[in-house]
């Protein structure tokens, strides 16, 4: 690694994009494939490109309840009585063919018989028994399903890389795929250093707090569907250290710690890290989280995030998330940002790009952002409250209400 990043204050600090070039850069994705049944796949990487053996729909079919006809049959004005000769249902086609002059009554995923290319809804025929009358308003081809329209036969219906959700098993299914190609779940590691941390149920003594980190990374990566090995709290002591990234590097892809890489800090984790692998400590021009410690032990990935809650939990969605996703092999990692207008005053400093915590929602038909309020990088609440990142950028001097401001959502639909 380039040696333009990190140390004293003095430094020059890396933009957010360098900081995520550098990281892809030094990433490989895992290599190990697994075969999973469809509904073990959700959420997982694909290996390869998925590719349909046949049409979906596989045949041409209704897309409304009405009557299947020959569009030549649409009278140019007045109407026309054309002659029910059978019904096609869905699962139960009609393997006739059927004539000009003629009909057939056709269901929704009806098959289209022979002969028929349109269909009339229900809703605009006139029916005497044996017979219907339709009006000249139509147009041929109408209310058709083409076979194939979905997913063609050959298609690539889902490409390796893809990260797969709900609508994506359901695009498996309806191919009749049955064993997904999937890359292996990584293994992270994690643990929180610090000799003030408590992990909950223990007892509190004067001048400890609870480690808060170790909750907000377990939920992280749980949503991410990695494996997780939580290695509790460790304290701020050479040979702790030292024992615990060996343990972590020999088992996980990943290793995760909190805290101890702010500048005057715990100086023992940084020498240990640089005795046993290589680690760059960056200064990222972001606010919270500009400490970051990026690099490798041994065969696995480290992240050093910094010790405060924000921006441990910033840190980790702007540069270990993406981080994590590319070893996984996937290849869209990140959230789409959206520009709303900000609902009140935000104040900044000329330097950095900052990710101040946002409430976004509808108001008067208009999408707005609202600060939570106090921004400090202790303020976990803050994150709690907050359904998005407001993104101001590195030379911004503040937004007045009113202004647009771009913010990146927390959740999102898929
Ligand atoms: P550090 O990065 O170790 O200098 O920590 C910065 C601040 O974050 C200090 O106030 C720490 O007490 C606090 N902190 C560090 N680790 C944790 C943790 N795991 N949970 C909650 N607070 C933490
Ligand atoms: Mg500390």
């Amino acid at each position: 690694m380039s040696n333009d990043c990190c140390g004293g204050s003095h430094k020059k600090m890396l933009l957010l994009e360098q900081a995520r070039q550098r990281i892809h850069d030094s990433i490989q994705p895992v290599s190990g494939v697994e075969q999973l049944p469809v509904r073990d796949a959700l959420h997982r990487v694909l290996a390869a490109d998925v590719h349909s053996n046949l049409n979906v729909p596989a045949y041409d079919n209704s897309a409304m309840d009405g009557y299947a006809i020959q569009g030549s049959d649409i009278p140019a004005n007045g109407t026309i009585r054309l002659e029910m000769i059978a019904t096609s249902w869905a699962g139960k086609p009609w393997s006739g063919t059927m004539q000009a002059g003629q009909t057939v009554r056709i269901m929704t995923g009806g098959k289209i018989p022979q002969g028929a290319d349109t269909v009339i809804m229900q809703e605009d025929v006139e029916t005497d028994e044996q017979f219907i009358q339709i009006g000249h308003q139509h147009k041929p081809g109408q209310h058709l399903r083409k076979a194939g329209e979905d997913i063609a036969k050959d298609a690539v219906v889902l490409p390796a890389g893809r990260r797969l959700l709900p609508a994506d098993l359901g695009l498996l299914a309806s191919v009749g795929a049955t064993q997904i190609s999937v890359r292996r779940k990584l293994r992270v590691a994690f643990f929180s250093t610090g000799d003030e941390l408590c992990s909950i149920g223990e007892h509190l003594d004067d001048g400890q707090i609870y480690d808060s980190n170790r909750y907000t990374l377990y939920g992280m990566l749980k949503r991410l569907d990695v494996e997780m090995i939580d290695m509790g709290v460790i304290r701020d002591q050479r040979d702790l250290i030292r024992q615990a990234f060996q343990e972590a590097s020999s088992i996980a892809d990943v290793l995760i710690t909190s805290g101890g890489v702010s500048v005057g800090e715990a100086d023992f984790v940084k020498d240990t890290l640089e005795e046993m692998g290589q680690v760059d400590f960056w200064k990222v021009a972001i606010k919270p989280g500009k400490p970051l410690a990026f690099g490798k032990v041994q065969q696995a990935l480290f992240f050093g995030l910094p010790g405060n809650p924000v921006s441990a939990m910033a840190t980790f969605y702007l540069f270990v998330q993406p981080a994590l996703k590319w070893a996984m092999g996937q290849t869209e990692v990140f959230v789409p940002r959206l520009k709303v207008k900000a609902a009140e005053k935000f104040k900044k400093h000329p330097g950095r790009l900052d990710f101040q915590r946002g409430i976004l929602r509808m108001e008067d038909g208009e999408a707005k952002v609202y600060s939570t309020g106090g921004q400090g990088s202790g303020i976990l609440t803050s994150m709690s409250r907050a359904n998005c990142f407001i993104v101001l950028p590195l030379e911004s001097t503040g937004v007045e209400a009113g202004e647009w401001v771009e913010v990146e959502p927390f959740e999102g639909l898929l």
